[in-house]
């Protein structure tokens, strides 16, 4: 139901950033556990997610309310964007992304589609909201994780000019998804405004995150890499040796 989930403040136009400090300031969102996977903090998880398409009911958000599709309003490139935003999350910490189909159901109610859904509503026109999220289990019924855009926006990627990059604010809408909030007082993507001063998670990010799902994992190496280095050095060893010999 609406009233489990945790409506966030908005990406807003223009930030007045605060200096950076050194101390991380990271805030984790209100439920509880607040994370995916084990509920243990510091535990990492598999986390699945999904574009909405066009035509979802939404009606739990506004009456008579329906998503527009990603791709009738981002500028195209729009899809490696939001790739790269759910990698800056798992490059730095033991959280995985998988994209799986969406199967069209209503916002909210029970579906096979991506833990995370991505979606678009005219919000409030250009310039205003940017986009909101919903908070990670325990919050609601599917609707946890869930991203919404604002199809009104002057969307773009890259920075300069003006508009608002695809990247940036995905970005920092995932962060919402898996259990982050707005933090200020340090300078951070979760900041609440909008800003070109910084790309990408910044460390107070990292260290949020990783506070939720621990640092990313080292990968090990398969034993099959292993036997094949090794092969290869029985291979150089051999050659010395019959070079030797000769
Ligand atoms: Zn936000």
């Amino acid at each position: 139901m609406k009233k489990n989930l945790s409506r966030l403040a908005p990406l807003a136009l223009f930030a007045v950033m605060a200096l950076p400090l050194n101390a991380s300031g990271y805030v984790i969102g209100p439920t509880s556990p607040g994370k995916w996977g084990n509920p243990l903090l510091g535990t990492g998880a598999t986390v699945t997610w999904s574009l909405m398409g066009g035509n979802v009911s939404c009606g739990l958000l506004a009456s008579g309310c329906t998503t527009t599709a990603l791709d009738a309003f981002l500028p195209s490139g729009f899809m490696t964007e939001i790739r790269h935003a759910f990698d800056a999350w798992s490059a730095v910490a033991n959280i995985n992304f998988v994209q799986v189909p969406d199967d069209g159901a209503a916002f909210d109610s029970t579906t096979a589609s991506g833990d995370i859904r991505i979606g678009a509503l005219p919000l409030d026109g250009a310039n205003s909201m940017l986009a909101f999220s919903f908070f990670p289990p325990l919050n609601g019924n599917s609707g946890a994780g869930d991203i919404f855009l604002d199809y009104s926006e002057p969307w773009k990627i890259g920075f300069g000019g003006s508009g608002y990059d695809v990247f940036q604010v995905v970005t920092h809408e995932i962060g919402h998804a898996i259990g982050l909030d707005h933090v200020t007082g340090v300078s951070a993507l979760m900041n609440p405004w909008y800003s070109e001063a910084v790309r990408g998670l910044q460390a107070d990010d990292i260290a949020g995150v990783r506070f939720l799902y621990g640092p990313r994992a080292p990968i090990p190496e398969p034993a099959s890499m292993a036997l094949f280095t090794l092969g290869l050095l029985g291979v150089g060893l051999q050659r010395l040796w019959r070079r030797r010999r000769d």
